[in-house]
């Protein structure tokens, strides 16, 4: 065990180390993403002063902005958001963006077949889950037979059959469930990829569950999909940083922490890159598993709690930004593509409201992209030429610029049988408190399962909440 570390059975009498907190002592956070953002707004409310240390120069993360040769600010991927976002959006008021996130009255999906067909997803105000029902009963454009195996699974999910666990991948589970190929192509293939960022034959239908309790099973307003009608960075790093900056929170851009340092107590201080050291008892790590294991000290690495995150896999996304000529379509914001490698198609421009004239900005999105992170950028663009003439067959777009960007550790993998490995918040080394998507929060990596781990963190340090 190394200086600072706890048992697996050692208790605390409070969440800060065993110390009362140091009326001055700054909490410090590493990160500036979502996670990071969300845990040092909630630590500022309580009371705390804060340090937030961030190694870019603008922040943002895996959910970030930049500005494009063509003026277009982009961002690094699509994002769309749920109406279960409660953390996101509890955020998100606090620093006054939350009206920057629109949602849908009700769930609404458009997946386009090969040669422009369209089922359509129109789930009516019924409660929940009966809109879901009906919504998938009435789907246009989806056999009858289809319709009853999502009907079967509607009522095996109402607890006729065993949850699945983490163990069973997607595929098994729906294969167990009945579900045919036609529900699974125009419904659960989709959710599985947008959600768990990988194959159904690869990813967690255990984790699949913990989203369809959430989004599905709950409130009618749980399912809307929302999208920000602003560049992420614009949606909350900027306003994130004002309201932390106006109530006295320090932060730093361009820092990288090189070190978290531990004595007796626990953690010590911070130790930066250039050489900076920061004394504090509480760190808030909102970084990814590769970038938390460069801080820890040896010992701590050979921690099993540590030794799991060292385990745990990653997965990609490719998003190609394409201003092309004209709309590939023009009824809806965005559409599924059913049995493309791009997954979904988004008109920014129609999101964001504005005219660009005789120009339109796409996104087209591949989640658990590994089959196409090493393909060359005109092997990318000449497969959207393609899937756009076999999708939409009647619209010959020409594409004028274009931008992709290549996330290849979007995500973690969320695998079968991997949830374990994610860690809880509360870390063996005392006053080193875990955020960050990938932390134990019971869903998916997600923008949702960041601002949560940054709200978990923040509460156990100020005691709102018990880390036994
Ligand atoms: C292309 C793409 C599309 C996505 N689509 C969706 C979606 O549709 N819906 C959804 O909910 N989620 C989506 N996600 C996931 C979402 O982006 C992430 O869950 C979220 O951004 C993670 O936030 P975070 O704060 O946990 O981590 P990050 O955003 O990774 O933030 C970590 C921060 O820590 C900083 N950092 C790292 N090391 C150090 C260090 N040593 N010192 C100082 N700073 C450091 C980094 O620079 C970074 O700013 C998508 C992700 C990607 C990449």
């Amino acid at each position: 065990m190394i200086r600072g570390m706890d048992g697996p059975k050692e208790r605390r009498a409070d969440g800060n180390g065993g110390d009362k907190p140091v009326a001055d002592a700054p909490v410090v956070v590493v990160g500036a993403g979502f996670a990071g953002l969300a845990a040092a707004v909630r630590l500022v409310e309580g009371g705390r002063r804060v340090v937030v240390l961030e190694a870019t120069s603008r922040g943002g993360g895996r959910s970030r902005s930049f500005t494009h040769d063509s003026g277009y600010e982009l961002d690094n991927g699509q994002h769309l958001l749920m109406g279960c976002y409660h953390e996101t959006m509890a955020f998100l008021r606090t620093i006054g963006s939350d009206d920057a996130v629109a949602f849908q009255r009700n769930l609404a999906i458009d997946m386009v077949k090969e040669g422009g067909g369209r089922v359509k997803l129109r789930c009516p105000a019924l409660p929940a889950p009966l809109h879901l029902a009906a919504g998938l009963l009435g789907m246009r454009g989806l056999g009858v037979l289809h319709k009853a195996a999502a009907m079967r699974a509607g009522l095996l999910l109402r607890g006729e059959v065993d949850r699945p666990d983490d163990n069973e991948t997607c595929d098994a589970w729906l294969r167990r469930l009945g579900q045919t190929q036609g529900i699974r192509g125009a419904f659960w293939d989709p959710l599985v990829w947008a959600v768990l960022n990988d194959d159904p034959l690869v990813a967690s239908a255990g984790m699949l569950m913990a989203v369809l309790e959430r989004a599905f099973l709950g409130t009618r307003d749980a399912s809307r999909l929302g999208v920000s009608r602003v560049p992420l960075s614009r949606l909350y790093v900027d306003g994130a940083c004002a309201w932390l900056r106006a109530r006295g929170a320090e932060l730093r851009f361009g820092q990288l922490v090189r070190a978290v340092e531990c004595d007796d107590r626990g953690v010590s201080s911070v130790l930066l890159r250039g050489g900076e050291r920061i004394d504090c008892r509480d760190v808030v790590t909102a970084v990814p598993p590769a970038a938390l294991l460069d801080l820890l000290p040896d010992a701590a690495l050979r921690h099993p709690v540590f030794q799991d995150v060292g385990r745990l896999g990653n997965s990609p996304i490719i998003n190609l930004w394409l201003v092309v000529d004209r709309p590939l379509f023009t009824d809806v914001e965005y559409v599924g593509l059913i049995g493309s490698p791009l997954h979904w198609l988004f008109d920014r421009s129609r999101i964001e409201g504005r005219d660009d004239g005789d120009r339109t900005l796409l996104n087209a999105t591949i989640s658990g992209a590994r089959g196409f992170v090493d393909d060359k950028p005109e092997i990318l663009l000449e497969l959207f030429r393609a899937e756009a003439q076999r999708y939409f067959p009647g619209r010959r777009v020409h594409v004028l610029d274009s931008q992709i960007v290549k996330e290849k550790r979007a995500t973690i993998s969320h695998a079968a049988g991997t949830y374990h490995r994610r860690p809880e918040t509360r870390s063996p080394v005392r006053g080193l408190w875990l955020a960050g998507d990938w932390v134990r929060t019971g869903i998916p990596a997600t923008i949702e399962s960041a601002c949560q781990s940054g709200h978990m963190a923040a509460s156990m340090i100020l005691g709102d909440i018990s880390p036994f």
